[in-house]
């Protein structure tokens, strides 16, 4: 499924301030200058810590959904490294830094209602002893076995995620 745009084009040139052409919604070229608005995905990075068959899960402390559960992890910062960024997402959100294990998946999803598209990719993580706590944009962070994840859990990128990590966890469960 597609999964951007509620995003209505945008009408002035950031540079020089002309009318944008709004024929296309996510290509608009500047009707003065050599500018072209291309729309695209934010890049995110989501962090699945574990523990045996245990995987930590944040609390949302800001809108939107505002008391679900999400995943750790973030918006990446503009030319920033991927796995640094998840590393910066763990350490801001549970004061915890993190050794990061496997590559679980990667897909899209919108940012809250009418908001902006999102490409999300999914790393097991360990996490290093520390004082876990939840800080940042978090409000409580909570252990959660693989079979019984909570029922709100925000986004449907972290609920397709964390499907994907049940199937990888239990093909390697032993016996
Ligand atoms: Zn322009």
């Amino acid at each position: 499924m597609s999964a951007h745009p509620h995003l209505p084009p945008y009408r002035y040139c950031p540079v020089c301030g002309a009318a944008l052409d709004r024929a296309e919604p996510l290509r608009q070229p500047c009707t003065r200058c050599d500018f072209i608005f291309y729309h695209s995905s934010s890049p995110c990075m989501g962090a699945l810590p574990l523990d045996g068959s245990r995987v930590l899960l944040a609390r949302r402390g800001i809108e939107p959904y505002l008391g679900s559960w999400n995943t750790v992890g973030g918006f990446l910062g503009y030319g920033e490294e991927p796995l640094e960024g998840l590393q910066r997402e763990v350490l801001e959100e549970t004061g915890c830094a993190c050794r990061v294990l496997d590559f679980i998946t990667q897909n899209a999803d919108v940012y809250g209602s009418g908001g902006t598209a999102l490409l999300n990719t999914y790393y097991s993580v360990e996490l290093l002893p520390g004082d876990l706590a939840p800080q940042d944009d978090v409000s409580e962070l909570r252990w959660f076995d693989i079979d019984e994840l909570p029922d709100d859990i925000a986004f449907a990128c972290d609920r397709r995620a964390l499907e994907v990590l049940r199937t990888r966890l239990q093909a390697h469960r032993p016996g």
